[in-house]
C-alpha cells in the first residue's frame, strides 16, 4: 500500500497534521519511535500545563479537564482520544531511520522504520511525508566528564524517588526552577547551579518569587556564575566566580534544554540553517526544499525551542493538509 501521507512523530503537531489530512479524505499513517504523544509521556509525572485546555485542543475535539490547566495525565488521555475519534492509523515503537525518493515511474517516498523492540527493519511508502519530530530527545549536553554516569540525568520525572537525598540541578530556566521547587517540597536537599548571575526573565512570573524566596531563605541552595567542570558519583566539581568548589550530590539533573535532531532532518535532504537550525520551508504551506516533504511543530523554529509549542504548532497541520490536497 502507498499511503497518501506518512507523518513522522506523534506529538501534538504530528497528530494534528494526521487529523487534518484525514479530514481531507487522505490515507494517513502516523508513526512514532515510542507511543502516542511520546514526549509528553516522558515529562515530569505530576506536571501541569501552563496553557489552558482549549489552546491545547487538536482537531476540534473538546478538551475537558478538571482544572483549566490540564495535567500531563489528562493530556495523554486527551490526545489518545483525539487519535481514536478520528480513527488515525498509528504505528508505535517505530523509529524512522531514513526517507528516500523512489523514481520508478510513479515517484513516492520510501520510509525506513526500525522496530524499537525487535530491531527489525521495515519499509513503507507514501506520496508525501510530514516531519514532526520535536526536540525532546536531544538534550543540550554540558560535555563535561561524568555526564554519562547513572546518577546524572537530563530528564526529571519523579520527586519522591529522591526523598532524603542531596540533589544537584544544573540550569536556571523553567524546567530547572520547577524541578528544584518540586524536589524541595518533597524533602530533598537541593542545590541549583546556574551559569548566569541571576534567574532570567524567561522564568514564569508566578514561579520567580517562589524560587527567589527559597534561595534567599537558604531553603534551596544556589550558585550563580557557576560552571560545571565534572560530575563524580558523589559530588560535582564546579567553578564559581573563578573559584573551584565541590558540591556533594546523590543525583544530578542537568536541565539545560533540548534541541532538534537536525542531522535526521538533513538526512532526508532538507536544508537546515547552520546557525538557527531552521529547516528551509515555505512559510505558509510548510513544504521544505524537498518537494513532498513538510515540517510541523516545534522543529519549524529550529534551535529556538520557546517559539513554537503546542498552542501554535497544532495549527501547522491545517496549512499542510490544505497544500496536500491542492498539490
Ligand atoms: C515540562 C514541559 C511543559 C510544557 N508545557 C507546555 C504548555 O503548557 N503549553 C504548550 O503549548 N507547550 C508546552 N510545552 C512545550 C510542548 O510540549 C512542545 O512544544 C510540544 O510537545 C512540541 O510538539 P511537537 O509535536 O512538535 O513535538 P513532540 O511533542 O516532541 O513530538 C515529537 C515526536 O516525534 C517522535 N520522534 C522523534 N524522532 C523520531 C523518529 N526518528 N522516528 C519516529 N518518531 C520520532 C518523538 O517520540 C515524539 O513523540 C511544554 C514542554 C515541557 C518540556
Amino acid at each position: 500500500m502507498i499511503y497518501n501521507v506518512i507523518v513522522i512523530g506523534a506529538g501534538p503537531a504530528g497528530l494534528s497534521a494526521a487529523v487534518e489530512a484525514k479530514k481531507k479524505g487522505l490515507s494517513v499513517l502516523l508513526v512514532d519511535k515510542g507511543s502516542i504523544v511520546n514526549s509528553i509521556q516522558h515529562f515530569p509525572t505530576s506536571m501541569v500545563f501552563f496553557s489552558t485546555q482549549e489552546v491545547l485542543e487538536v482537531g476540534g475535539v473538546p478538551f475537558i479537564s478538571t482544572a483549566p490547566h490540564p495535567t500531563r495525565v489528562e493530556a495523554v488521555s486527551y490526545y489518545s482520544r483525539v487519535a481514536r475519534s478520528y480513527g488515525i492509523e498509528f504505528k508505535g515503537n517505530s523509529r524512522v531511520m531514513s526517507v528516500t525518493k523512489t523514481s520508478n515511474g510513479s515517484a513516492h517516498f520510501r520510509v525506513e522504520l526500525k522496530n524499537e523492540v525487535s530491531a527489525e527493519i521495515g519499509f513503507l511508502s507514501a506520496d508525501k511525508v510530514v516531519i514532526a519530530t520535536g526536540f525532546y530527545d536531544q538534550p543540550n549536553m554540558l560535555d563535561v566528564p561524568g555526564e554519562n554516569l547513572p546518577n546524572v540525568s537530563h530528564y526529571f520525572r519523579e520527586p519522591g524517588l529522591h526523598f532524603g537525598q542531596k540533589v544537584v540541578i544544573v540550569g536556571g530556566k523553567n524546567s530547572a526552577v520547577e524541578t528544584a521547587l518540586d524536589l524541595y517540597r518533597h524533602g530533598v536537599d537541593v542545590t541549583l547551579l546556574y551559569r548566569k548571575e541571576a534567574f532570567g526573565k524567561s522564568v514564569k512570573y508566578w514561579i520567580l518569587p517562589d524560587i527567589e524566596n527559597r534561595v534567599k531563605n537558604g531553603e534551596i541552595k544556589a550558585r550563580f556564575n557557576c560552571v560545571v567542570k565534572e560530575f563524580l558519583p558523589d559530588r560535582v566539581i564546579v567553578d564559581v566566580n573563578g573559584k573551584r568548589e565541590e558540591i556533594d550530590s546523590d543525583f544530578v539533573y542537568a536541565l539545560t534544554g533540548y534541541h532538534p535532531d537536525v542531522s535526521f532532518i538533513r538526512g532526508l535532504g532538507v536544508e537546515v540553517d547552520e546557525n538557527t537550525g531552521i529547516p528551509v520551508h515555505h512559510p505558509e504551506t510548510f513544504e521544505t526544499n524537498v518537494k513532498g516533504i513538510y515540517v510541523a511543530g516545534s522543529i519549524v523554529a529550529g534551535y529556538d525551542c520557546n517559539k513554537i509549542f503546542i498552542e501554535n504548532g497544532r495549527e501547522h497541520g491545517k496549512s499542510i493538509a490544505k497544500d496536500l490536497v491542492a498539490a
